[in-house]
Formats: C-alpha cells, sequence, structure tokens
C-alpha cells in the first residue's frame, strides 16, 4: 500500500465541468496512470447551501466522457467510502475533537454579532482568538446548555509555515498572515480547509493535485497534519487556466463550461487533448496525442509554473484534426446531430453530406450553415460564371450548359466516379479545359460561387433529377 502513488480528484458539485477542473482531473488521471497508481474520485459537497441538482452526475458523465476512469469513487465503491463528504459527517467531529485535545484546535461560540465588531476599517474580519482562552469548565457547561458553536483551528500566532511545492518550489506563509478559519461549521458540518486533511488522510492519498488558489493555505493544512501526526502528502499546485493575460477562464465569459464545448461539435478527445496542453508540454513536443500516449509522457517537469492561455484557433484546429482522422461511419454519427440542424437534412443522403463535411470544419456546429446553402437554389446573378482565372463566362455557359446536361443524362450510374470521367471526357472531347467544364457545372448547380466541394460532389450529392433541374433551371437565367 505505502508505495502506491493515490490522487485524487475533488469537485465540488456546481452542476458543469469547468476545464481547469477537468485539466485538474486529467493530470490526476495521468499522473496516477503514469505511476501504476490509482486514481480516487471524492465529491466535496459539504456547502449544503450550494447544492445543485444532478450535479454530481455531470461530474461522473465529464469524467467518463473525457476518459478518465476513476478507480474508486461515490458510483464505483473502493475501500476508502463514502466517497461523498457530505456522507462523512461523523468522521470529521470524531477527529476535529481529536485535534482539540492536540491542541490544533478549539470550540469558539462568538456570535454573529461578536464576530462583525471585529471588523476592521477595510472591512476585514480577523479573529481574535477570544475563545481559545476559555476554561475546560466554561466549554464543558456550555456544550451541555447546547449553545451552538464552531470549531476553529489554533494557528501559532508566531512562527512561519513551510514546505516544497513540486511545481513551485519553496513555499513559506507567515502564521500572522493566516487566521484561525472555521473547521467545523454550527451545523457540524465541516470547511473545505478541514474535510480535504482528514480525508486526503484516510484515503490514503500520497499526491494532491490542485489549483494555485490552494498555494498559500497550504501551510494550515499542514499544521493539521502534523499535529495529527500524519505524513504531509506531496503537493503539487498547478497555474491557473487564463482567456487572456488578466481575466482567468471563467464560467462568467461562457467558454469554460466542458459540456458547452461538447455542444459546440468539440469531441470530448480533442478537448481532453487540448486542456493536456495547458500547463504542459511533453518532452518531445507532441500535441496530438491520444490519452495512453499522455500517460506514457505525462511527467512533472513538463508542467508549467506560469498562467496557461485559452488559445481558441489551437484548440479548433486540433478538433479539426481529430474529426479528419476519424472514418467516415465515426464522422456521420457524431456529425449527424448538427446535419440535423440544417434545411438540407432529409433531402440529401446523410452519409455525402458527412464526407463532405469532414475535412472541412474544425467544430461541428459549422456543419449547419456550411450546408444550408444546398437548399438556398434560386434566382442568381450569372456574372457568377465569369471566371478570368478558369477562362470562363456567361456565353461559355451558355455553349456548354446543353452538353454537361446531356452528359450527366445519359449516365446509368449517378455515381461520384461516373460524373467525374464523364465530365472530363466532355472537356477533352470538346476540346475545353477540364476546369471551364468544373466550373460551370459547379455555379449551374448551385448558383455559388463559393461551396464545399466542386461540380461532381454537388452533382452526385444533388442526385441526377435535381442536377438536371437545377442545370435548366441556370439555362433559363442565362437566356433571359
Ligand atoms: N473542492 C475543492 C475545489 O473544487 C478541491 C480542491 C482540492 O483539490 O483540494 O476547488
Amino acid at each position: 500500500m505505502e508505495n502506491i502513488v493515490r490522487t485524487r480528484f475533488a469537485p465540488s458539485p456546481t452542476g458543469f465541468m469547468h476545464l481547469g477542473g477537468m485539466r485538474t482531473a486529467l493530470y490526476c488521471y495521468l499522473y496516477a496512470k503514469a505511476h501504476n497508481g490509482k486514481f480516487v474520485l471524492r465529491i466535496e459537497d459539504t456547502d449544503q447551501e450550494r447544492f445543485v441538482e444532478g450535479a454530481t452526475e455531470v461530474i461522473y458523465s465529464s469524467l467518463k466522457e473525457g476518459g478518465m476512469t476513476y478507480d474508486e469513487g461515490p458510483d464505483v465503491g473502493g475501500d476508502y467510502g463514502p466517497y461523498v463528504q457530505s456522507q462523512r459527517k461523523d468522521i470529521y467531529l470524531k477527529y476535529a475533537k481529536e485535534l482539540i485535545e492536540k491542541g490544533g484546535a478549539y470550540y469558539c461560540f462568538c456570535t454573529k454579532e461578536r464576530i462583525e465588531s471585529l471588523r476592521d476599517e477595510n472591512g476585514n474580519v480577523r479573529y481574535d482568538k477570544h475563545c481559545l482562552h476559555l476554561s475546560k469548565e466554561e466549554i464543558e457547561r456550555r456544550l451541555a446548555a447546547g449553545e451552538p458553536y464552531v470549531i476553529r483551528q489554533n494557528i501559532p500566532e508566531h512562527g512561519v509555515g513551510e514546505y516544497e511545492d513540486a511545481i513551485y518550489g519553496h513555499i513559506s506563509v507567515d502564521y500572522s498572515e493566516l487566521e484561525d478559519g472555521v473547521l467545523i461549521k454550527s451545523d457540524g458540518m465541516p470547511t473545505y480547509n478541514f474535510a480535504n486533511v482528514v480525508d486526503d488522510h484516510l484515503m490514503h492519498i500520497t499526491h494532491v493535485i490542485r489549483g494555485t488558489e490552494y498555494l498559500s493555505s497550504t501551510p494550515k493544512y499542514n499544521l493539521m497534519y502534523d499535529a495529527f501526526g500524519w505524513e504531509r502528502p506531496v503537493y503539487i499546485h498547478l497555474p491557473p487556466i487564463m482567456k487572456d493575460a488578466t481575466r482567468k477562464l471563467s464560467k462568467r465569459y461562457g467558454d469554460a463550461n466542458f459540456d458547452d464545448f461538447v455542444s459546440k461539435g468539440y469531441v470530448p478527445e480533442a478537448i481532453i487533448n487540448y486542456i493536456a496542453l495547458l500547463g504542459w508540454c511533453p518532452k518531445d513536443n507532441s500535441e496530438k496525442m491520444t490519452m495512453s500516449e499522455m500517460i506514457e509522457k505525462f511527467s512533472l517537469d513538463g508542467v508549467s509554473k506560469s498562467p496557461a492561455i485559452f488559445d481558441d484557433a489551437k484548440c479548433r484546429w486540433l478538433n479539426g484534426e481529430y474529426l479528419k482522422a476519424m472514418t467516415d461511419e465515426e464522422f456521420l454519427k457524431v456529425a449527424l446531430p448538427f446535419i440535423k440542424k440544417s434545411k438540407a437534412y432529409g433531402k440529401y443522403d446523410d452519409m455525402l453530406l458527412a464526407r463532405l463535411m469532414k475535412t472541412r470544419v474544425e467544430i461541428l456546429s459549422e456543419i449547419p450553415e456550411k450546408i444550408d446553402f444546398l437548399e438556398e437554389f434560386g434566382e442568381y446573378d450569372p456574372q457568377l460564371f465569369c471566371h478570368k482565372k478558369m477562362k470562363t463566362d456567361e456565353s461559355l455557359a451558355k455553349t456548354v450548359l446543353p452538353m454537361i446536361r446531356e452528359t450527366l443524362e445519359k449516365l446509368p450510374s449517378f455515381t461520384h466516379d461516373a460524373i467525374h470521367d464523364s465530365l472530363i471526357a466532355l472537356a477533352t472531347e470538346k476540346g475545353y479545359k477540364n476546369g471551364q467544364i468544373l466550373w460551370t457545372a459547379r455555379v449551374a448547380l448551385t448558383g455559388k460561387d463559393v461551396t464545399p466541394g466542386g461540380a461532381v460532389e454537388m452533382a452526385e450529392l444533388l442526385g441526377k433529377d435535381r442536377s438536371l433541374e437545377r442545370i435548366d433551371f441556370s439555362l433559363s437565367l442565362l437566356n433571359k
């Protein structure tokens, strides 16, 4: 047991999964797996006022979708459960009492009003250790009388708390900067500051991986580890993820929620791959990596101290790479919900639409507007036939469109290759450049000069009848 690496992801159920949280989970997972260790999920729900229905399910499903299978957790069990803090209430109280015995904590009966009266001219409250000096008898009497109380940590007034962080190096915090914070609230629930210590110890967590916001409060936790006589874990604090130089990635800007990315048409593997790179660079500078490649390459040397900036363009690019690497069948599966949002849905072969889009979008939500044009055929400006480089114009179109129509009409099977070969043969036979025939056909079939895919793909998608209909319509425009 002693030598097994055990990491934990300990989110609070807020109802959505922040990409920063996903990155923490990912590094916990990668670190554990890179060391043949265990990855544990613990739900930190001691703040009952912030309870959100269904929020734990969001955590389970996001981790599963992201490919981070936890070895222990509320819904999968394990030897050190329960893994939900609200179900561990009695455990915390027992340890808080033990900490009181050891001098690391004390009962506090101060009223809200008294605490308020401690507010200084800057509006800050700093508890004055008033209740630390109550006699044993008085404490007993007030407890027996059922007076409401909290349990506070007893931080030394002098001295320095020091530790080595695996990323940030030597950290030292003056105890005078720390407060006698509440460990057990008046409702009997622990605060994060207490529960994280008790649980990390009882769950045999060897490496605590979390955001830098905990870097300077960690000396408080170390005081408790030391008072209990428990071994401190290794601390690995991670740099924040920023939207830009000054702003953190946050739900407020609508760009931090894992589920939103998935609904915008990012594939979970690509998001996970991208966030892995926010703060970590593998030795070989790889970018596109599978989960097992990441496990193989992950090491703390490559984790940076500097804040990582979320680069939209790069994330989109990487997603596009994942889409391109899919088989047509895989792509159709993920693309279909987006194809369904287009006006074109139901009128074309889904697989043909998917093939057309696979290499042409970076995120799936671009699909509907990219294929809507198929259904927007109508009056257009015949000037579109004029293309200098292709050497095409309206009069050429008038001459070649009837030939194109005849060629297509004669085709016994209207497949990509048959359409392609027949149009090329037509160009050769009549002495035109391939581009002259193909450009003219493309405009006639779509009424557009920019389309994803050329004449052959457009004709194949439309099918023979609609292709001929559209050529007829285009000829009538030219002859007006
Ligand atoms: N519940 C804490 C959070 O969501 C966990 C911090 C930690 O990993 O210790 O920020």
